[in-house]
């Protein structure tokens, strides 16, 4: 595993509708392996590697997505009230039960560091409204150097926690950016043309990939996001993957039935190349753009399991990681022998 680059997409921020500078990222890390690599209108990347075997028969290659959404769920500053403290906008799925005791730093001008508290003591669980952010400044000194609309970040960094398990605030979805990555630098040859978009706005509701999709209109896709697995809060019946277990290949979630050719496609895959994985039942992912676009495409999800998704602490297992690259890369190379 490229612990590096992994260290690189995970220490960027970059908000729902705030991409940029995860997006410099990525396009940076594509521009050397990929034969094209374009920002869209909305601010999503993508990169294209030409199939370098395509068809004999002069057929176009199929076109095939990995997509995996830049965004991370984060705040925005709605108001500065009479004491200086700061109310916030959540900007994506914020679970209140890990917010209070987190420092955040708010992208102002310069970065301005924080910590969310409770606005009353002794409450015992506040909700989103009851909670503030202070920065510790007179209210003047507030007022000068932050403005409402101005995006609030987790401050917790990426950091192993021991041999094989990595923390950060953003495995949702960095480490599905890192895996897009580094199986597109170490691909090998395939008869499809791959197209790797890093999608914005996804944690709002898949909102920038059907711009993408549409552009690119693919045969195949694959949505690259946590699986969510059990964990001390979630029991073990209410999801069946499990950290450390292998990648995560989605049936079906609350936006996609995975396409039935698809899964048992990369199931077999998985077998024939000795490649751990897990059936995963998931939430809602960048798959459902991909599989509703024009005439539509084949198309699920595939990852690493996370979690605590939404938390400031998501973990994730090494092992998983580079299961759910090699299944990219395998994929990819026999991704035209799929019969549909
Ligand atoms: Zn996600």
């Amino acid at each position: 595993m490229n612990r590096d680059l992994l260290e690189a997409v995970c220490k960027t921020p970059g908000i729902p509708g705030y991409e940029d500078e995860i997006q410099d990222v990525v396009q940076a890390y594509l521009n050397p392996i990929c034969d094209e690599v374009s920002r869209d209108r909305v601010g999503n990347v993508i990169g294209l590697k030409r199939a370098t075997h395509p068809p004999t028969n002069g057929d176009r290659p199929l076109r095939v997505i990995l997509a995996a959404h830049a965004d991370e769920v984060g705040m925005m500053v709605k108001h500065i009230d009479a004491d200086g403290f700061i109310r916030f906008q959540p900007v994506g799925g914020l679970n209140p039960q890990v917010l209070v005791s987190q420092r955040v730093i708010i992208h102002s001008k310069k970065k301005v560091n924080g910590v969310i508290v409770p606005r009353r003591a002794g409450h015992p669980l506040p909700t989103l409204d009851e909670m503030l952010i202070d920065v510790g400044l007179p209210r003047a000194n507030v007022c000068e150097a932050v403005q409402v609309g101005d995006i609030v970040t987790f401050a917790s960094e990426f950091a192993q926690l021991n041999d094989k398990v990595y923390i950060g605030r953003n495995f949702d979805d960095r480490i599905g950016t890192y895996c897009m990555l580094d199986a597109m630098e170490h691909l090998g040859p395939t008869s499809v043309d791959v197209y790797a978009v890093s999608s914005v706005q996804e944690e709002m509701g898949v909102r920038g990939m059907p711009m993408a999709a549409y552009a690119i209109e693919p045969d195949i896709g694959l949505a690259l996001d946590g699986s969510v697995t059990w964990g001390a809060h979630i029991p073990k019946h209410e999801h069946i993957c499990a950290m450390g277990e292998g990648t995560g290949i989605y049936i079906i979630d609350n936006l996609t039935i995975g396409d039935r050719r698809l899964v048992y496609f990369l199931f077999d895959l998985c077998e024939k190349n000795n490649i751990t994985y897990q059936r995963n039942i998931g939430g809602g992912t960048d798959a459902s753009a991909i599989q509703r676009t024009k005439s539509g495409a084949l198309s699920t999800t595939v990852g690493a399991p996370v979690r605590y998704m939404h938390s400031t602490v998501q973990l994730c297992h090494e092992d998983d990681i580079e299961a759910t690259v090699a299944l990219l890369k395998v994929f990819l190379e026999h991704a035209h022998e799929l019969d549909f």
